[in-house]
C-alpha cells in the first residue's frame, strides 16, 4: 500500500486517521507519514522514501530503530510465550536494573507513562489525605482526567480542562502554575497551605518544546511542597535514562518518580517508584488499588533489559550527545546564515528549534513562537528527507544510531528550509 492509500484507509478506521493525535500532522499540515520500517537513525515510508528520523517515536529510542540486541531479545522472549499473568524473571531483572540505577526503593511496572502518573497521583492523595494536585502549564503527564488541565494566563488558576469530557469537579482539583516561576509556587502554598497532595513536574520540560528548568525553580520544587506536607512527583518519562543512565539527577528530593519510554526500549511501558514506606501503600500491600493484565509483560521486560544493557556503559549517551551538539552548532550557524528568527535549545540528546528570538522559559513564551514558520520549516525538512516531530511544541530526539553524515545532511536541509521559511515569513 502507498502512503496515500494507507492514509485514506486509516481515515475510515480511526478518528483523524490516527491512534494518537499528534501523528495526524495537523499542526504542520500535509497529513500523517505512514512508516513501514526503521533501521538505526532512519525510517522509511510506505512509498519507499527514507528519512533521517529525529521524531524517534517521541523518546524511547536512544539506541535507534531495530537495534540488533533489542530485536534478538524480543524474538527470544516471544518464542517463550508472550504473556502469563504471573510473576516472571524479566520483571525481576529489569526491576533490579532500574532500582540500582535510580536509587528508588520500590517500583511498579505499568503499560504507559499515563498509567504511571495517574497512579502516582492516586498514591500521593492516599498518602497525604489531600485532593489537590499542582502541575505546570505546558507540562504533559499523559491523558488521565486530572492531568489534562493547563493554566489560563500565567496566573495561578484552578484548572479549566484542555479536553472535553473531563468533569469540572475533577479539573477543579488541579491547579496550574507557570513553569520556572518559584514565586508562583511559593504564592500557591501561601494561599493554600494544607490542600495540596502533590506537585508533579517534568524536571526538563519536553512537551512545550524543550525548556530547561532554572536552578531557582529546581530549588523551590524541592523545598516548598515538602515544607507544606505535599509530595513532589518527578515525571521522568522522557528524561529517565535519556540524559544519563538513571534519573536526570535534577530532582533528587522527589518522593515519587514516573518512568516510561526508554525503559521499554520502544514497547509499551511505564513505571512509578519511590521509598519503600510510600510504595507499600500500593495494593496488595496497601489500600491504593492499581493493576494491569499485561503489566510487566515479558516482551516489554526483555526489550527494556536489552536496552539498558546497551546503555549501561555510557557510550550511547556520549555518542548521542556529541551528535546533538554537532547538530545544535550546525543549526545555530544555519539560523544565522538564513537571517530568519529562531532559537535552538539543546539538552543532552534532545533539541528544539523555536521560531522566536530567544529560548522560552515557560509555555507562555513557547506559545509566542511563529507556528506558521515552524510548519513551513517542518514541510521543508520532510521534503528533504528529515523527519521532525510534527509540532513546534515537541522535542527532537537524537539517537546513538545516527551518524555524522546524518547530522551533516540534516543541517544542510535545515539551512535550505530555514532560508525558505525566512523568505516566506517576509512575504507574509
Ligand atoms: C510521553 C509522556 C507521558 C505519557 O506516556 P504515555 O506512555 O504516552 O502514556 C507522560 N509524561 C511525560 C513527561 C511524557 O513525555
Amino acid at each position: 500500500m502507498s502512503n496515500d492509500s494507507l492514509r485514506a484507509a486509516a481515515q475510515e478506521l480511526f478518528p483523524g486517521g490516527v491512534n494518537s493525535p499528534v501523528r495526524s500532522f495537523r499542526s504542520v499540515g500535509g497529513g500523517p507519514v505512514p512508516i513501514v520500517r526503521g533501521e538505526g537513525g532512519h525510517v522509511y515510508d510506505a512509498d519507499g522514501a527514507r528519512y533521517i528520523d529525529f521524531l524517534g517515536a517521541f523518546g524511547p529510542l536512544l539506541l535507534g530503530h531495530a537495534h540488533p540486541d533489542v530485536v534478538a531479545a524480543i524474538q527470544r522472549a516471544a518464542a517463550g510465550g508472550t504473556a502469563f499473568g504471573a510473576l516472571t524473571p524479566g520483571e525481576v531483572e529489569l526491576g533490579r536494573r532500574v532500582l540500582e540505577a535510580t536509587g528508588l526503593e520500590r517500583l511498579r511496572f505499568v503499560n504507559s507513562g499515563t498509567e504511571a502518573t495517574m497512579t502516582a497521583i492516586r498514591l500521593a492523595r492516599a498518602a497525604t489525605g489531600r485532593d489537590v494536585i499542582v502541575k505546570f502549564d505546558g507540562c504533559y503527564h499523559g491523558h488521565s482526567d486530572g492531568l489534562l488541565v493547563k493554566a489560563g494566563s500565567g496566573v495561578a488558576t484552578m484548572g479549566l480542562s484542555d479536553s472535553a469530557g473531563v468533569p469540572a469537579a475533577i479539573a477543579a482539583l488541579t491547579a496550574v502554575l507557570p513553569y520556572n516561576d518559584p514565586a508562583a509556587l511559593a504564592g500557591w502554598f501561601r494561599a493554600h497551605p494544607d490542600d495540596t497532595a502533590a506537585v508533579i513536574v517534568e524536571p526538563v520540560a519536553g512537551n512545550m518544546g524543550l525548556v530547561a528548568p532554572t536552578p531557582a525553580f529546581v530549588a523551590a520544587l524541592q523545598e516548598i511542597p515538602r515544607a507544606h506536607g505535599a509530595l513532589l512527583i518527578a515525571d521522568e518519562v522522557i528524561t529517565g535514562f535519556r540524559l544519563r543512565y538513571g534519573l536526570s539527577g535534577l530532582l533528587p528530593e522527589a518522593d515519587l518518580v514516573c518512568l516510561g519510554k526508554i525503559i521499554g526500549g520502544g514497547l509499551p511501558v511505564g513505571a512509578f517508584g519511590g521509598r519503600r514506606e510510600l510504595m507499600s501503600l500500593i495494593a496488595p500491600e496497601g489500600p491504593v488499588y492499581q493493576a494491569g493484565t499485561l503489566s510487566g509483560n515479558p516482551l516489554v521486560m526483555a526489550t527494556g533489559i536489552a536496552t539498558l544493557d546497551a546503555l549501561a556503559g555510557g557510550v550511547p549517551y556520549r555518542r548521542a550527545e556529541e551528535l546533538a551538539r554537532h547538530f545544535e552548532n550546525g543549526l545555530l550557524a544555519a539560523v544565522k546564515r538564513s537571517e530568519g528568527m529562531a532559537a535552538v535549545v539543546r539538552i543532552g540528546s534532545m533539541l528544539t528549534v523555536f521560531f522566536r528570538d530567544t529560548p522560552p522559559a515557560d509555555y507562555a513564551q513557547a506559545r509566542e513562537s511563529d507556528t506558521a514558520a515552524f510548519a513551513h520549516f517542518h514541510r521543508g525538512m520532510l521534503e528533504r528527507g528529515v523527519l521532525l516531530p510534527p509540532s513546534q511544541f515537541e522535542t527532537w530526539f537524537v539517537s546513538a544510531a545516527h551518524t555524522e553524515a546524518d547530522i551533516d545532511a540534516a543541517v544542510r536541509a535545515a539551512h535550505e528550509a530555514l532560508r525558505e521559511t525566512a523568505l516566506q515569513a517576509m512575504a507574509r
